[in-house]
């Protein structure tokens, strides 16, 4: 059957940047959610989805005409430390889809060991794949570049983690996955010809107006900023900024231990793996900046004066702050009604200050600015903004209502465990209509009800 026009460029690139290799079947696969709508824009039809074939598809039991499944090669910083040793060890690139609105990648993540699995067992259960199709749903909605959910399958199987708990199959789509650690092992194996393989691969696909190295670096220092500005204005934490988990097309990826603040402070860090705070919610620039120097010192032996592209590379370097604050300053002034002038972007950054003093909820106060005002904790700082003359309007669009919290995903979570997807559909279809009022997912936890830490999965 005929999924997606699949046609394998990455296949085509030297083998030291991948492992073709197929899926390992699994028992009984079931389609638990299909994203209908994706797959039509993507030219598929649902229908063929549902079918016995289809389902094997998702599941990695049957592979689609025209795909070439392969794991993918990379390193990465992980928390800083250098390891040559990543790759894709519980995914499979299964093909890449040739749309009208460009080429996208299927990827199966759960679907069994690779030659990059380690001592990993290659699976993934059911709770971080509801969470990752929850937030990457969600952030699309909110128009935050980001990987997608096609579909997730249940495979029938048991997998162990602190207990048995049951396997599934996320399938992603992506405008690809190459990433920040895939060009750092090319340049860290000194294999220059497959660097200069993926640079062209990459340059065609993701930096088509770039044509040169230091080009390709200043769109990643706009893209990575813009996104990173985004993440920020929603009070988002990515949680694990490892520069595997950095793509180079600008689209958030690999949603592990990441969160939607619920009470606002800069210095917040949910990841119980982030021991140092590395990745907290306010050093999240300051990060895309490090991922990004190592980025291009990975393009340097590309160069052919490579002493003068250092030179030239780390003065671009010194543009990230300016353009930092230019994200900045996009994205959160409309959050005020505002333009992103500098006396726009002083009144942002003092509500911040009192928002964090006084312990807020950071998507309540935004979607209710008007509550704050009556506050005397914002008084001095209202009469400033009103003078501004915000644009109410403005400030609606930008700020959502419901955001996917981590109180409700866990609960979503157990009850998909316990075979009731109720829940999941219902906070699905509020998490994608962020700017609509719902009774349950607009709510912030009662004290009691506070996740306090996310993990890996
Ligand atoms: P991540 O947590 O997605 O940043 O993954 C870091 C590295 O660990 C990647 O190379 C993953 O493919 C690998 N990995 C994570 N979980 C597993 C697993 N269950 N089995 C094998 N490899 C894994
Ligand atoms: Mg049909
Ligand atoms: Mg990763």
């Amino acid at each position: 059957m005929h999924l997606f026009d699949f046609e394998n460029s990455y296949a085509t690139l030297p083998a030291a940047l991948h492992s073709q290799q197929h899926a390992q079947p699994v028992a009984d696969p079931q389609l638990f959610a299909l994203n209908d709508e994706l797959v039509r824009s993507l030219g598929g039809d649902p229908d063929d989805f549902r079918t016995e074939f289809g389902v094997s598809c998702l599941a990695g039991n049957a592979v689609p005409k025209g795909a070439t499944p392969l794991a993918q090669a990379y390193g990465g910083h992980q928390f800083g430390q250098w390891n040559p040793g990543l790759g894709d060890g519980r995914a499979l690139l299964i093909g890449e889809i040739v749309t009208a609105n460009g080429r996208f990648d299927m990827q199966l993540k759960g679907s069994g060991r690779t030659s990059y699995s380690r001592a990993g067992d290659g699976r993934a259960w059911i709770g971080p794949v509801i969470r990752e199709y929850l937030i990457s749903e969600a952030m699309a909605a909110l128009g935050v570049p980001t990987t997608r959910a096609l579909a997730a399958v249940t495979t029938g199987e048991n997998i162990l983690r602190e207990g048995p708990v049951p396997g599934a199959i996320l399938t992603r789509i992506a405008s690809s996955h190459i990433r920040v650690g895939t060009f750092q092992l090319q340049a860290f194996r000194g294999d220059t010809d497959a660097l200069r393989a993926l640079y062209d691969h990459t340059v065609a696909r993701h930096f088509p107006n770039a044509s040169n190295i230091f080009e390709v670096t200043a769109q990643m220092i706009d893209r990575q900023c813009d996104l990173v500005a985004r993440w920020m204005s929603l009070g988002f934490i990515h949680g694990v900024m490892n520069t595997d988990n950095m793509t180079v097309s600008g689209e958030t990826i690999d949603y592990g231990p990441c969160t939607f603040m619920d009470t606002y402070h800069p210095s917040t860090v949910l990841s119980s793996i982030d021991r140092q705070g590395r990745y907290a919610y306010g050093n999240q620039p300051s990060i895309a900046a490090w991922n990004i120097a190592q980025f291009a010192s990975s393009l340097v032996p590309l160069a052919d004066d490579q002493d003068a592209a250092v030179e030239t590379l780390n003065a671009m370097m010194g543009t990230f702050q300016d353009k930092w604050q230019a994200a900045w300053a996009r994205h959160f002034c409309p959050k005020f009604g505002l333009s992103p002038t500098k006396d726009a972007t002083g009144i942002a950054r003092r509500f911040l200050t009192i928002m964090a003093e006084t312990g807020a909820d950071f998507t309540q106060t935004f979607a209710d600015i008007d509550a704050p005002l009556t506050h005397k904790d914002y008084a001095d700082w209202r009469s400033d903004w009103q003078n501004l003359a915000p644009d109410m309007s403005i400030a609606a669009q930008s700020n959502p209502i419901v955001i996917p919290r981590l109180h409700h995903i866990e609960a979503v979570i157990q009850s998909a465990v316990a075979n009731d997807r109720k829940p999941f559909d219902a906070m699905l279809a509020a998490v994608t209509k962020p700017f609509e009022n719902h009774d349950l997912y607009s709510r912030a936890p009662a004290p009691e009800e506070r996740v306090t830490a996310t993990f890996c999965g």
